[in-house]
């Protein structure tokens, strides 16, 4: 099972392949956005990181920390610091996934509830569905392929593997696609030929993911 040890690696390897990252992004953005989506997420989770050291210096409070405190812990500080459209998105993706995850350790079917609580928290907030070219594509594809291996009786890591694989996978998919939401739609059909920076973030933070657990 997965316990909150792994939910903090993962959110402290996501800012640094998301550092790391940072250029790539906001490249990406600059063709068919406002160039922003590299600072944004690495605002974002860097402040997420001096949060998680606050937190750690502070005397442990009683009880058991669950999975769902440290993803509550990202949702509130994503929603204070990333301005636009991501700050939202992945604030509720990772709230709702809190709200399904509120628990010490989680098992391959709840860590399949904690990719869908996501993308449902996403596709809500930003009214999206799948194929208009955002980071949906990428939550959702993760999302059926995490249902497989977990039907498959696939342990943790092989969901993870199997959501991160299909979430890099469907954002190298966006690049032929017309953008129906988000500012990439103002380009028209001008915004094809160009992958979408929110479903390549996607496909970083899942890989940080399955990388924390193994
Ligand atoms: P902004 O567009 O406000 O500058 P960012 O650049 O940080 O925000 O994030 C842009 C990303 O957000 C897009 O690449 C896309 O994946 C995602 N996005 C934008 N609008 C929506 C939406 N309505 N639904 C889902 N995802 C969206
Ligand atoms: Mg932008
Ligand atoms: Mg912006």
């Amino acid at each position: 099972a997965l316990d909150a040890d792994w939910a903090e690696r993962w959110v402290r390897r996501t800012a640094e392949v998301i550092a790391d990252a940072k250029g790539e992004l906001t490249e990406l953005d600059r063709q068919i956005g406002d160039g922003d989506h590299g600072e944004n997420l690495d605002r974002g989770f860097k402040a997420v990181v001096a949060r998680l050291d606050d937190v750690a210096a502070e005397p442990a409070p009683p009880g058991e920390r669950t999975v769902g405190d440290v993803l509550k812990l990202v949702a509130t500080t994503l929603m204070s610091t990333v301005g636009g459209a991501a700050g939202p998105l992945y604030g509720t993706a990772y709230l709702r996934a809190a709200k399904v995850s509120g628990r010490p350790q989680i098992d391959p079917p709840a860590v399949v509830a904690v990719l869908e609580a996501a993308l449902e928290g996403v596709a809500s907030r930003g009214k999206a569905t799948v194929g208009e070219k955002t980071m949906v594509d990428a939550w959702h594809a993760a999302v059926e392929a995490g249902e497989a291996a977990a039907g498959d009786g696939g342990s943790e890591v092989d969901v993870l593997r199997a959501a991160a694989e299909a979430a890099d996978t469907a954002a190298t998919g966006t690049i032929p696609l017309i953008a129906t939401k988000g500012r990439a739609s103002y380009l028209g059909e001008r915004s094809a030929g160009h992958e979408d920076p929110g479903a390549r973030s996607t496909a970083l933070v899942l890989g940080a993911a399955l990388a924390a657990a193994l």
